[in-house]
């Protein structure tokens, strides 16, 4: 299977190969597809799969192919459970998207909020947070995710493991309920499971 092959934006497959991707990984093969089509995804992978781009190359094709809607609404929103990874995160977006008019912001506790106010004023389509981050930002009427069409939850174990259970039940509630879906966990146990079927309509499975 060719990146080609799963109809992505050529603007997507052309970063894809300045970044000398050749093949899609398995986790990609099987997710990129499903996200393309709209699905709930329940994802297993590690990290170390692809799996960011596997969420990050559909997303941004889907975000690219709607160009006509408010350009400045935030259409992604992808949740971590670290400071770490919603860095690594949103580097990731803004290295699939760097051929495109995409932008994409990270917000996390730690660090000034003006500097994230700023920043989402600009502008954006995806937002990478931390769940206390974007927590206090949604409660100080601080953020507009009315126009949100897609929801990631990256290491769902982690943020499990980590006590943010309370803070993303409160995020969910803020969130248009008509929305697309991703969960991607390493592991999968019953807390898991339980959160999953509160989130997830009708899911696809994948496991790698
Ligand atoms: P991740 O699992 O998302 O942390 O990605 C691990 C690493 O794999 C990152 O450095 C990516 O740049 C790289 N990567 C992702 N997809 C591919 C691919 N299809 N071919 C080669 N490298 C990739």
């Amino acid at each position: 299977m060719s990146f080609a092959s799963l109809g992505l934006h050529q603007d997507i497959l052309l970063q894809v190969q300045n970044l000398g991707y050749q093949t899609p990984t398995p986790i990609q093969q099987a997710a990129i597809p499903a996200v393309l089509a709209h699905k709930d995804l329940m994802a297993g992978a590690q990290t170390g799969t692809g799996k960011t781009a596997a969420f990050a190359l559909p997303l941004l094709h889907q975000i690219l192919s709607t160009e006509g809607d408010n350009p400045c609404a935030i259409q992604v929103l992808v949740l971590t459970p670290t400071r770490e990874l919603a860095q690594q995160v949103h580097a990731s977006f803004e290295k699939y998207s760097a051929n495109t008019s995409v932008q994409s912001v990270v917000a996390y506790g730690g660090a000034s909020i003006n500097v994230q106010l700023d920043a989402l004023r600009k502008g954006c389509q995806v937002l990478v947070a931390t769940p206390g981050r974007l927590l206090e930002l949604i409660m100080k009427n601080l953020i507009d995710l009315s126009c949100l069409k897609t929801l990631v939850l990256d290491e769902a174990d982690r943020m499990l493991d980590m006590g943010f259970i309370i803070d993303i039940q409160r995020i969910l509630k803020k969130l248009p309920e008509t929305r697309q879906t991703l969960f991607f966990s390493a592991t999968f146990n019953d807390e898991i499971f339980a959160l999953s079927k509160t989130l997830l309509k009708d899911p696809q499975l994948i496991e790698v």
